[in-house]
């Protein structure tokens, strides 16, 4: 059984994509088989993992638009994490994308034909609200919010709730809100821990636990072209990211 989960918030900023690759890589090294998506047109996920994004003649976009088939675009990271990567041909690909059938269906349609091979799949989200990330959440069997543990940063976090039930209304009636990840948390501050408290609240979502430990570990991981999952194994960060995979992997 696959699942597939999108880590998705319009805000960008929030840890989306150091979450999708340290969750990424703390389930492969759990023993499952995994699949990252890069769907930001930056590639800043591809790049994290290593990967030039402008050295890319086929990716998700060439997929998306039907120009290539899902395994033509696969990559593998250095780190042994495989990928199915973007570069800034998917800006383009996505204006393309607007007027032509089965948009919002593409991708889930995409990931269909591997789906088997892996035990999750996890999708990268822009920052946007567009039609890249409703093809995620069509996509999607769960979504897991990232939300920083700070003041009114979860001010747009109603605007993707409407967008996640617009999903399940129109495309993909069975995908599960997995609960918000509260990243860049600084747990010595009772204000973190309100908010976190007020966010669980005002929503009615579950607050994964734990936090992700605000640390500077995470700014100097993308350089290298690995997580931190393998760079700095022990660390308070790569610890809380391999117990959010387990909290992920119990709850399937
Ligand atoms: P998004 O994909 O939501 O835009 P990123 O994953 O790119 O967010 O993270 C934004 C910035 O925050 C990056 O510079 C990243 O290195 C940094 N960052 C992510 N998680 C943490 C953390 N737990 N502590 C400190 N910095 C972090
Ligand atoms: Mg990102």
């Amino acid at each position: 059984m696959t699942t597939t989960l999108a880590l998705a918030n319009q805000k960008g900023g929030v840890a989306k994509t150091t979450s999708v690759a340290s969750i990424g890589a703390a389930l492969a090294q759990a023993g499952q088989r995994v699949l990252l998506v890069d769907l930001d047109p930056q590639g800043s996920l591809t790049f994290s993992l290593g990967i030039d994004p402008e050295e890319l003649e086929v990716t998700v976009a060439e997929v998306l638009l039907g120009k290539a088939v899902v395994r033509d675009a696969l990559v593998t990271s250095e780190e042994g994490l495989d990928l199915l990567p973007a570069n800034v041909a998917l800006a383009e690909a996505e204006e393309n994308l607007i007027s032509r059938t089965g948009r919002e269906q593409r991708l889930r349609v995409a990931l269909a034909k591997i789906a088997d091979e892996y035990d999750w799949i996890v999708l990268d989200c822009p920052p946007a609200l567009g039609v890249l990330t409703v093809g995620a959440l069509s996509a999607a069997d769960e979504v897991l919010i990232p939300l920083q543990a700070e003041t009114l940063s979860h001010r747009g976090v109603g605007q993707l709730l409407d967008t996640i039930h617009d999903v399940r209304r129109f495309t993909n009636p069975d995908l599960v809100i997995r609960g918000v990840l509260a990243t860049m948390y600084d747990g010595r501050t009772a204000h973190a821990r309100n908010v976190l408290a007020a966010i669980s609240e005002t929503y009615d979502l579950e607050v994964i636990d734990p936090p992700i430990p605000k640390t500077i570990r995470f700014a100097e991981a993308p350089a290298i072209g690995r997580t931190i999952l393998s760079t700095a194994r022990s660390h308070k960060g790569a610890e809380a990211y391999r117990d959010v995979a387990r909290v992920l992997m119990a709850g399937r």
